[in-house]
């Protein structure tokens, strides 16, 4: 397989191509075309750092964003800690370098101004921060078509099942890293019910998975 037979966006083909990416990794070969799949399905993929899955879900959430339609945020990407945000970020930027319009935020400490609004189509960023600005209003999650958890096992772990959600509904907004995997729970019933949810993880162990099929429902589920 090659990019171009994935039917990308010519925008997103240069900037792959711009990186010397000629070929799809395995990861990217495997899960590109359920990701990018009409109507959208959600995907849990379990595929180690250094497979290329930052640019498998990136790649797909450049294809479905709108950028002439960039007043509200469209994608939402959560990482574990905002060195990896940082880093998805570059990603981003860099894969979308020939999009006209593109835009993406950083939403991780400090990053975001109080008061000023997040109007960034891509929104990367760690849980807390995101939740702070929602709670703000600072963070529109109407116009959200697609949340992406990467190490998704990391931010996923010890999670309750959804049973714990109505009892922490109350919490979600004050952000307690300690109620994380809770909140987050909770954070799905805030969303669109039309979003793509795709989780990427180097382990999916039995309990996370358990709770990752709640949370991401009727996935595909790949691993490699
Ligand atoms: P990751 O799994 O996201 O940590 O990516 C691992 C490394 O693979 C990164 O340095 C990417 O730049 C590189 N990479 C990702 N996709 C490709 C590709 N299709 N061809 C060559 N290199 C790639």
């Amino acid at each position: 397989t090659t990019f171009q037979e994935l039917g990308l966006p010519n925008e997103v083909l240069e900037g792959l191509n711009a990186l010397k990416f000629l070929k799809p990794s395995k990861v990217q070969e495997k899960a590109l075309p359920l990701m990018l799949a009409d109507p959208p399905r959600n995907m849990i993929a379990q595929s180690q750092s250094g497979t290329g899955k930052t640019a498998a879900f990136v790649t797909t959430v450049l294809s479905r964003v709108d950028f002439s339609q960039p007043t509200k945020p469209q994608a939402l990407l959560l990482a574990p800690s905002r060195e990896l945000a940082r880093q998805i970020q570059g990603v981003v930027a860099t894969i979308g370098q020939f999009i006209p319009n593109l835009g993406v935020a950083a939403a991780i400490p400090g990053a975001i101004p109080r008061g000023g609004s997040v109007d960034k189509a891509i929104v990367v960023g760690t849980p807390g921060t995101v939740m702070d600005l929602i709670r703000r209003h600072q963070f529109d999650v109407s116009g959200l078509r697609l949340l992406v958890i990467d190490e998704a096992d990391n931010m996923l772990e010890q999670g309750g099942l959804g049973d714990q959600c109505s009892r922490v509904k109350g919490l979600v907004f004050e952000t307690l890293h300690t109620r994380l995997h809770r909140a987050l729970t909770c954070f799905a019933s805030l969303l669109p019910p039309t979003i793509q949810i795709l989780l990427f993880s180097a382990t999916f162990p039995e309990k996370v998975l358990k709770y990752a099929t709640t949370f991401a429902p009727s996935a595909n589920i790949i691993k490699l």
